[in-house]
């Protein structure tokens, strides 16, 4: 069993990825960077945890996937462009790794290196250092990246009659997050159909939205990404700028396989008719968790700046409502002009 300085040599210290303003990266006490002038650095870390965040036999790819794709939608979420990466890795002792994944360390480190960098290289973000140790599995990763002088997209910051617009569409890793948890319930290995195996997918594969956050700057009012559920993470832009909103949920965009998992049908899509099956549908695309999609505030008339933007970003934006003065952070939902009384609930991990 190789020891923790081969496995940085081998795994960590493999990125093809040389930004220059890394004068000096892995391999000694500190990495040493030279920042660009104009620029401050938006800083975040995200852990992923065996058995809270991820089962822990999952694909190691899609861990890295997952777990850095988080990372970058709070830069996203800033407005903010990625550079350096670094990671704090817990692995068990190797028997008892292998046990539990079901992988020896050396491959399971070369999977989740093949997700790490391949989604790291896309946003020409580079690996500058990290730690290596030994205890239950964890992947701790802090991301840097860059905004010019004064231009971070807060939460704080929307304003009553601000539109409220998301990226994407919404569901589909809440629901894809049933269909794995409800695979790892069957005795045996239940075949997925298509549609399930897609939802699966899309727990995993989030896209972080950093082209639509670099366009937003300047322009939203505020920002957040979903990584709680839309009502939550709105919330949050609601109680920063002591807001209430109004929700229109005729225009929210639910991911097609999510009506199509809780067989919704297609004539059912005017919302006339609230069936049960459509209510699941809806309530999915307000809670789920783990999207990363942006949701964030423009002035009124900013509106046909949208458009352009989603163009430009290749991000479909859907407009789903307004900030009203009604006391923070109160979300009324309508459909049709009728309002509902439904209480949602985003994730949260220390609720009881
Ligand atoms: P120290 O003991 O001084 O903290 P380490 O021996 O932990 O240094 O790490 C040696 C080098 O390898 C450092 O440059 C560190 O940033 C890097 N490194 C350690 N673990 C990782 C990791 N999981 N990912 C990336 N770089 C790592
Ligand atoms: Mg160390």
């Amino acid at each position: 069993m190789s020891g923790e300085f081969e496995l940085i040599k081998d795994y960590f210290a493999k990125q093809q990825l040389n930004r220059n303003d890394v004068a000096f990266g892995l391999g000694d006490d500190c990495a040493i960077l030279t920042p660009p002038q104009g620029m401050q650095i938006a800083i975040s870390t995200d852990s992923c945890v065996a058995g809270t965040h991820f089962l822990i036999d999952a694909d190691p790819r899609l861990i890295a996937h997952k777990t850095l794709a988080s990372n970058l939608s709070d830069l996203a979420a800033m407005g903010a462009t990625p550079a350096w990466l670094s990671l704090a890795l817990t692995l068990p002792k190797a028997a008892e790794f292998e046990n539990q994944t079901g992988l020896s360390i050396q491959d399971w480190l070369g999977q989740f290196c093949q997700g790490m960098f391949e989604l790291a290289n896309a946003y020409h973000l580079q690996l500058i250092g990290g730690d290596t140790t030994s205890g239950p599995l964890n992947i701790g990763f802090t991301i840097h990246g860059f905004i010019p002088q004064g231009q971070a997209l807060y939460r704080h910051g929307a304003k009553a009659g601000d539109l409220i617009c998301v990226s994407g569409d919404l569901g589909a890793a809440g629901a894809g997050l049933e269909v794995i948890l409800n695979q790892a319930k069957q005795v045996k290995d239940h075949t997925l159909t298509e549609l399930e195996a897609r939802l699966a997918k899309r727990h995993f594969d989030a896209s972080p939205r950093v082209a639509l956050g670099e366009a937003l700057r300047g322009l939203a009012t505020s920002c957040i990404d979903i990584s709680d559920g839309l009502v939550a993470d709105l919330a949050h832009i609601l109680k920063a700028s002591k807001l209430g909103a109004q929700i229109n949920l005729q225009d929210l965009p639910i991911a097609p396989d999510v009506l199509g998992f809780y067989q919704v049908s297609q004539s059912d899509k005017s919302l006339n008719n609230l069936d049960a099956n459509h209510q699941k549908a809806l309530q999915m695309a307000l809670t789920s968790g783990e999207e990363y999609e942006i949701c964030f505030t423009i002035s009124a008339q900013d509106f046909d700046k949208i458009q352009t933007i989603a163009t430009k970003t290749n991000t479909p934006i859907a407009c789903i409502g307004q900030c009203t003065q009604n006391a923070a952070p109160n979300i009324e939902l309508f459909l049709n002009q009728q309002k509902l009384d439904w209480q949602l609930a985003g994730f949260d991990h220390f609720r009881t």
